[in-house]
């Protein structure tokens, strides 16, 4: 299958749950009147090994999870359970046939390979911390930002601030430059590290200070690595939001941890409000 990285990267999840023509329902039966909502983990280095039913009476609105191990083992209600779950997990044990164990497997194994392709999905983020977009989509390699100037080739990562409510239209470039060490391999070096503001379209400090006149050439050689660059920076940039708001409906957004205060704090000198 061929896929598009870059625009499959913000889709819901396509396969990951059970049809519901395998979900057990009847029309009079204890099941009448319930609904049922598969899911699976999608953190590929999870070997949970279980599909999960989101199990909801219409009427009352009332809900408990079961776990549905994939080896078959009989499925068993997640804590807390309202009254009258326990007859309808029997009843559901009733119900679960071969294919839908074969659909559970399949399932489970999309969901994963969903959340390999989609880490943003399953992992957390720390707030305020910038992110590569590699670690949002898994691109692939036709999505690296690598070009060559003067012969020598760089590789740059694009890190990107996922907080919803934040304005700051900015991508952090990381640029490394490639040496190599062995036929096919190349040892990435630290070489510039700047903004690019899309408000002005300009390369703005980075923590190190300006670019040097030489850096700035490399990175004049970057933009022009392809004709689109800087509308394809900004694509970048949009699924980078649209993935930050995603992240924060599921709550996936995380505190710093408390850092040590600094050590200079004891001198009682004021710092600088804006910590130069
Ligand atoms: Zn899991
Ligand atoms: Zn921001």
């Amino acid at each position: 299958m061929i896929e598009h990285p870059g625009r499959a990267s913000l889709e819901s999840p396509p396969d990951t749950r059970l049809s519901d023509s395998l979900l057990p329902s009847e029309p009079n039966g204890l099941l009448a009147g319930l609904a049922i909502d598969s899911s699976c983990c999608l953190n590929p280095d999870c070997d949970c090994q279980q599909v999960m039913l989101d199990v909801r009476d219409r009427a009352s609105d009332q809900r408990f999870l079961v776990i549905v191990p994939l080896d078959q083992r009989a499925p068993f209600i997640q804590e807390p359970r309202p009254d009258g779950a326990d007859a309808v997990l029997q009843e559901l044990r009733n119900h679960l046939g071969k294919s839908f164990w074969d659909e559970a497997a399949r399932a489970y194994q999309a969901a994963k390979e969903y959340g390999r392709r989609h880490p943003w999905e399953h992992l957390t983020f720390e707030r305020g911390v910038l992110v590569p977009y590699c670690d949002l989509v898994a691109p692939g390699p036709e999505e690296a930002l690598e070009f060559t100037c003067d012969g020598q080739a760089y590789l740059v990562l694009d890190m990107y601030c996922l907080l919803p409510d934040c304005d700051c239209r900015e991508v952090l470039l990381d640029v490394l430059c490639l040496r190599p060490i062995a036929p096919g391999r190349s040892k990435a070096e630290p070489f510039a590290v700047t903004y690019y503001d899309f408000a002005t379209s300009r390369f703005t400090p980075g923590p190190a200070g300006p670019l040097t006149s030489h850096r700035r050439h490399v990175m004049a050689a970057f933009l022009a690595s392809r004709p689109d660059m800087k509308a394809y920076l900004r694509k970048r940039y949009d699924d980078a939001r649209e993935i930050g708001r995603r992240v924060a409906q599921r709550g996936g957004f995380v505190d710093p941890e408390p850092r040590q205060p600094p050590r200079t704090r004891l001198l009682r000198t004021p710092l600088p409000a804006n910590g130069a």
